[in-house]
């Protein structure tokens, strides 16, 4: 029978991961034993249309750690992650892929850190990206700067392989936003974190759930919903047309006045295309922000669970509340 109040829960949110699931879990459940520490395994199917949750009922029939939720439908791994460390008891909350991309060895230096250490958050960061393209690392490491320019928080290696404390956890679940984005959220929180590196791992198997538009659309998301920087450069943008507008103007009138021809059609066009493409790009922009509030204004939850199979522990409710408050779970103990 499992505890009421597991020391570690540990959340997964799984998306076509039958192939190797099992594995992973063994691998993890295995790891997180080694503590001696009641815990908890959370595995949250993101809707997947393979065998992922036939193998998760099937597992939770023996495994008295697991509870296994099932979304609706495909959410994305943010909505996972939060159904997940909604539903979460312990005092501390590592958060990790079920590809075991993320290495189950650090679940014990990171509990350490946070029972020993007292640190509210222990980021996972990655010293090499694993099995990525060139290209795609090109692209990861422009949308880095990007975000570090733009909304001043540290990206660079950063990824969802995280433990938090249940301080860090109640206060992400305080965020009212629908739009969440869990690595540059936690990075926000602040309190005490600190990092600890760590190799990517290949998949254990199957093959990755982003494609690129869905990477590009999460870019857009966390810098949008950030930062507003986007929108002072379109209106930077229209200032510095408007100088150089008048500085032209100015040109021309001297021409004229000197006694010569005004030419130039060709320039006039060109301007004209250049002056179309920016204030279309501008609206764009501005577009990104009205689409987000209009997201926000729906108050949607970011989840729903179809069903659960936890059978050795109190279910819990079926879909996030829309007023978001502090769950009343144990205060945390203190570190042993
Ligand atoms: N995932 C999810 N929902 C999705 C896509 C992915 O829950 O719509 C999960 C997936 O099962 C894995 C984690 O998010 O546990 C990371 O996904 P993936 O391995 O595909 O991404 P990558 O490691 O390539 O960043
Ligand atoms: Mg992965």
């Amino acid at each position: 029978m499992i505890p009421v109040a597991p020391r570690l829960s540990i959340v997964l949110p799984a998306y076509r991961e039958a192939e190797h699931l099992k594995l992973s879990l063994i691998e993890i459940r295995e790891t997180a034993a080694s503590l001696g520490v009641p815990f908890e395994i959370l595995v949250v199917d993101d809707g997947s249309p393979d065998n992922t949750w036939p193998i998760l009922q099937e597992l939770a029939k023996d495994w008295s750690e697991l509870r296994a939720f099932r979304l609706s439908r495909n959410f994305g791994k943010e909505g996972a992650l939060a159904a997940g460390l909604d539903a979460s008891r312990g005092d501390a909350v590592i958060v990790m892929d079920a590809d075991l991309q993320h290495p189950p060895e650090l679940i014990p230096k990171m509990y350490r850190l946070w029972a020993d250490g007292g640190y509210d958050v222990v980021n996972a960061v990655k010293r090499e990206r694993g099995d990525e393209s060139w290209f795609r690392r090109r692209l990861t490491r422009l949308y880095h700067r990007i975000f570090a320019a733009f909304v001043g928080v540290k990206m660079a290696g950063s990824s969802d392989f995280k433990l938090l404390s249940r301080s860090a956890v109640d206060s992400y679940a305080l965020f009212p936003e629908r739009n969440i984005f869990f690595r540059g959220l936690i990075g926000w929180l602040g309190l005490k974190q600190t990092d600890l590196m760590f190799d990517v791992a290949p998949r254990a198997g199957g093959q990755t759930n982003w494609s690129f538009l869905m990477l590009a659309k999460l870019a857009i998301n966390s810098v949008v919903s950030f930062s507003t920087i986007p929108l002072q450069m379109v209106t930077l943008l229209g200032f510095g047309f408007l100088i150089f507008s008048l500085v032209f103007a100015g040109q021309t009138l001297w021409v004229k006045l000197s006694g010569g021809a005004v030419e130039g059609f060709a320039t006039v066009i060109l301007l004209q295309l250049l002056i179309g493409a920016i204030l279309m790009i501008g609206l764009g922009i501005v577009g990104q922000y009205v689409a987000k509030i209009f997201d926000e204004v729906k108050r949607r939850p970011r989840y729903l669970i179809q069903e659960e199979a936890s059978p050795y522990s109190e279910p819990v409710p079926r879909h996030d509340k829309v007023d978001p408050v502090v769950p009343q779970l144990p205060k945390r103990k203190n570190a042993s």
